[in-house]
């Protein structure tokens, strides 16, 4: 059994208590070894072998898994962040069940969660982006044509830049290409939740000067957008008028127009999933009472938030 496990952004204790009880039961760990924290180890056991798989390639990678397997041994994966991100943990899958070696795999938290924590910041705000662009620049990666960064720039969405960091001038060109403007904020997370993170707050307009003033050549996000500024709107979800699945809201007081039927609509609605039988009819009454007072409203789907 081969176990791909997400080590978490960097510090020791964002792994989840699954994979670090992955780590505790491993006969064999093969750990990223140029972004995965070191200290992850301590809790293997003393006769458990480890490898830096920074050192290696595919095959040789292969080679343990299989080695371990057929002495039926197991061997943990673990990946930087979550496997699911730039890990190219799909070919090792695919070799895996090429050979019939079973697997699984256990999510890790990504560098850009770490990221918006150090930037005390949320991707998805009311107003501003309700979308977050997860891309990178192409470097000796290529990336598809219709992916490139001016174009997905175009979205003025939240966007975190992955492994482009020491290409800031070109990043800076691009996003400007985009609707972002020199004025757009952005920042740049080096080493988000080590010990020696550094978060770097800028403009686009100033984003390669920043990352060239602090030295920062790898391991960091670069984040942009508008939800890195100041403005934005409150919540529906928890207006106090605002009725949800689990909530009635209030009547409101005077003239009503509190918020606008359709955005209303996909904060009410429930996941498709669950709209049916008794929920289904719980829902429906809310959706009456709620079109009752405010006029014409649609069950849609949607998933009520947080
Ligand atoms: N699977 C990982 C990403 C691996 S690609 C994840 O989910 O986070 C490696 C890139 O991730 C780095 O070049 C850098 O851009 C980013 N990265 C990984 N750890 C980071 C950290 N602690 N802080 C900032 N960026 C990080």
């Amino acid at each position: 059994m081969v176990d791909f496990v997400g080590a978490g952004p960097g510090a020791v204790d964002l792994i989840t208590v699954r994979g670090r009880e992955l780590i505790g039961a491993a006969d064999c760990i093969i750990y990223a070894g140029s972004l995965v924290n070191p200290k992850l180890l301590a809790c293997a056991r003393e006769d458990c072998l480890v490898y830096d798989s920074s050192g290696m390639h595919l095959e040789e990678v292969l080679g343990v898994m299989e080695r371990m397997e057929a002495e039926g041994r197991n061997t943990v994966r673990l990946h930087t962040g979550d496997p699911s991100l730039y890990g190219a943990v799909r070919e090792q899958m695919d070799a895996l069940r090429a050979r019939g070696i079973p697997f699984r795999i256990c999510p890790g938290v990504s560098s850009f969660c770490g990221a918006a924590a150090a930037l005390e910041a949320e991707y998805t705000l009311p107003g501003v982006s309700q979308s977050v662009i997860i891309t990178r620049l192409e470097g000796r990666t290529a990336v598809p044509e219709r992916e490139r960064l001016h174009l997905l720039a175009q979205h003025g969405a939240t966007m975190v830049l992955f492994l482009s960091s020491g290409m800031a001038d070109r990043v800076q060109e691009e996003l400007l290409r985009g609707a972002y403007t020199r004025d757009t904020p952005c920042a740049v997370v080096y080493r988000a939740t080590w010990k020696d993170e550094k978060v770097i707050r800028g403009t686009v307009g100033e984003l390669c000067k920043l990352v060239t003033d602090h030295g920062i050549r790898k391991t960091a996000l670069i984040v942009v957008g508008d939800v890195l500024g100041g403005s934005y709107e409150l919540s529906r979800l928890y207006d106090r008028y605002f009725t949800t699945e689990y909530r009635e809201g209030e009547q409101p007081h005077g003239s009503d127009t509190l918020w606008d039927t359709e955005e209303r609509d996909d904060e009410t609605g429930k996941s498709t999933g669950d709209a049916s039988g008794e929920n289904a009819s719980a829902l429906s009454v809310r959706y009456r009472r709620a079109e009752d007072r405010h006029g014409a409203a649609h069950p849609d789907s949607g998933d009520g938030g947080d």
